[in-house]
Order: structure tokens, then sequence, then C-alpha cells
């Protein structure tokens, strides 16, 4: 490389240094004018336990948190037996609910007859229970559907006998005072830590029977496992629900979101 080519990239690069060093010294830091709260602490739970914050729906010990159902407890799991299992507490209008359940060993039945249960929301929008490894049925009634709304994005199941998760985020659907819906419900379901609800809006109560339609609810609903005959075991059940951050300086009219009513 000739002397002055040389000088003359050297100037160049020591120019363009100088103009990012001014633009960097004259730029103004963005800032939104949001005064937001500090988000609480939690700690997140070790090998499966749930976070600090969680309300503690089944550890395995007692059933004391649900009614309804004559269900069994074995070894550190409730079995699905004898009618539906409800939570004496309410929640909403958002939530995450865990839960752990595992099909049955014994492979008896074939299509909506093996391993049914199923995690209903606000006790009106079923996500479907049921062993779909290696078991064809409808599509939007197979493990992991929002029943007869939604298949899911993939198969995620595992074989009869093995825990598996769920991860639901439960976004509640909203009626005014004169129950008319305001805001359609949505949820967002992981299972074994794969996605296979993403944000998806719900049409209504799920039936066999029906086409979905919404029925009025409160913001704050029980939650129920279904029990369909098969002995379909759950464990590590917890809630956490969802409070919006909201900054302290919004405004009157959209400071927070609709209150939910007690049941
Ligand atoms: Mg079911």
């Amino acid at each position: 490389m000739s002397r002055p080519f040389k000088n003359r990239c050297t100037l160049s690069i020591a120019v363009a240094f100088c103009l990012a060093g001014t633009a960097y010294l004259t730029a103004k830091e963005y800032l939104s004018g949001k005064v937001w709260p500090e988000p609480k602490l939690v700690t997140p739970g070790e090998n499966g336990a749930p976070p600090s914050d969680a309300v503690v729906l089944f550890d395995g010990t007692d059933l004391s948190k649900w009614t309804g159902g004559s269900w069994k407890l074995e070894d550190g799991a409730a079995v699905a037996h004898g009618g539906d299992l409800h939570t004496k507490e309410s929640f909403g209008p958002n939530y995450q609910l865990h839960v752990e359940w595992a099909e049955p060993v014994k492979v008896t039945g074939s299509s909506q007859g093996r391993g049914n249960s199923g995690v209903f929301l606000a006790e009106k929008y079923e996500v479907q229970v049921l062993d779909s490894y290696d078991n064809p049925t409808y599509f939007d009634g197979q493990c992991g559907a929002i029943y007869k709304q939604s298949p899911p994005l993939v198969n995620a199941c595992r074989k009869p006998g093995e825990w598996q998760t769920y991860d639901i985020v439960f976004e509640s659907p909203l009626f005014d005072e004169q129950k008319k819906l305001v805001k359609p419900g949505y949820v967002t379901v992981l299972q074994n830590n794969i996605v296979i609800q993403n944000h998806t809006e719900i049409l209504g109560s799920t039936h066999w029977d029906a086409p979905p339609a919404y029925e009025p609810h409160p913001p704050k609903e029980t939650i129920h496992l279904q029990f369909h005959g098969n002995p379909v075991r759950f464990r590590n059940i917890w809630v956490r629900e969802l409070t919006p951050i909201v900054p302290k300086n919004a405004p009157e009219t959209s400071a927070a979101p609709p209150q939910p009513e007690s049941k």
C-alpha cells in the first residue's frame, strides 16, 4: 500500500470515529414517560416445584382444595374416579395453570374411550386430556384440543404411563352488565414444554353435542378436572393469577382492566 493511500485511509477512519462520537454525545435517550412499579420478586421452583407465588391445588398429599367426585389418592397421585373434581376456589380473569397427568399404563378402549379426561377452564372450556399416543380420533377432540374447536398444533403426547405436563395460560372472556360478550377468551397451552395452542381464541363453551356458544359467567370461576370413565392420574397442580402491571401515572380511563366480580 502506498504511503499517501494509507494516510487517506487512516484519516477516513478517524473522521468516521469522530462523527460517530458526536452522534452518540448529541443523541437523546428515548423515555416512554410511564412510571412503572417494580415487578414483584418470584422465586422459580426447583425440579418441577411450584414458583413461590403459586397457589398449590394438589401436592400429592390430599384433595382438600377440591370438591366433588370420589377420586382416589394413590402413590401421590389423584386418580380420576366417580365424577368431576372442582376447585373450591375461583380464579381469574387471567391465570397460569400447571397440571401433570399420566394416562393409564394398561391401554384399553380406543378413540375417545382411551384415557379421556380434561381440564375445564372456568368450568366451560375443555383442554382435552386423552391418550393420543397411537390412538386416532377426530383431530379437534384429540389430546391438547380445545374440544370441538381447535386441534393442537402438534401431537406432543408421551406413551401411556409416562408423566406429562400442561402449562396453560388462560384469559377469561369478559361480559358486561347486560351479559354481552365484550372480550373473547384466549388460551395458550404447552404440553411437555411444546406449544400446542398459541393464544387460541375460545369460541364458547365446549360441548360434545352442541356448537360452541358463550354463556355469560363471572371473570373468576372454578376449574374442574373431568372424569370420563378412565383412571387418568394427576399430580403437581398449581395456579398463578396474572395481574396486569400498570404504570403509576396511567390515565384513569386505561389505568385498570375490568375488575372481576366475586363468585
Ligand atoms: Mg375429555
